[in-house]
């Protein structure tokens, strides 16, 4: 069982298109209370639960408490935004960088539509420049938007640094929700 109903989301989501498998390591920005960790600690086998596969590595970041959970790292009451988290980041991983970026994160929202949804392309633009020094070249970044009129300008970020970037509307997404994904693949790197 799940922490958050949030988990169906990217199990959909890795069921469709396979970005998580055992071996890789996992940013989890936003992680609390804790669901899409828990995915990715089964997916990527961060226990080591499957001795015939790697074993892989989950960290997750967020703003709030997030409650242990076995086979990941927990960094709480973190701003992702803030450059003094970089730093703690790198030094939780075991290698320099990681396979996957994900982020669901989501600021507290003001009601304003356009408000919220800027805010929110403002965390993701700010995690794509953190993908220079933690992610490893070829590697996947996962991040939710709302939509609205900056969508594009991140997309086309984002497809400046990656080879191939696609937007996925999760059936588990309810549907009165702006919420979307964008998955860019095969990181460019420096
Ligand atoms: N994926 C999570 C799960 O499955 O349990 C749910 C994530 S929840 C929708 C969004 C999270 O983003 C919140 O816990 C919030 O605290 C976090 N968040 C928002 N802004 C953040 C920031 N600047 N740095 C780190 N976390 C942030």
């Amino acid at each position: 069982n799940y922490r958050c109903r949030s988990a169906f989301k990217l199990l959909e989501i890795d069921d469709k298109l396979q970005i998580l498998r055992p071996g890789l390591s996992v940013l989890d920005c936003g992680a609390a209370p804790g669901a899409w960790s828990q995915v990715a600690v089964e997916r990527v086998n961060a226990l080591g639960t499957d001795p015939a596969v790697p074993t892989g590595f989950v960290l997750g970041v967020d703003l709030l408490r997030i409650s242990p959970l076995e086979g990941a790292v927990f960094l709480s009451e973190a701003d992702i935004a803030d450059p003094r988290t970089l730093r703690t980041i790198q030094s939780l991983l075991p290698a320099e960088k990681v396979d996957v970026i994900l982020s669901d994160m989501a600021p507290n929202a003001t009601g304003i539509k356009e408000l919220d949804h800027q805010k929110l392309i403002n965390l993701c633009l700010g995690l794509l420049s953190l993908s220079r020094s933690i992610l490893k070249p070829k590697g996947t970044m996962l991040c939710k938007f709302w939509d609205g009129h900056e969508s594009r300008l991140l997309q086309n970020r984002l497809k400046e640094q990656f080879q191939d970037v696609r937007t996925i509307k999760p059936q588990a997404s309810r549907k009165d929700s702006a919420e979307s994904y964008y998955l860019a693949r095969l990181y460019k790197g420096k």
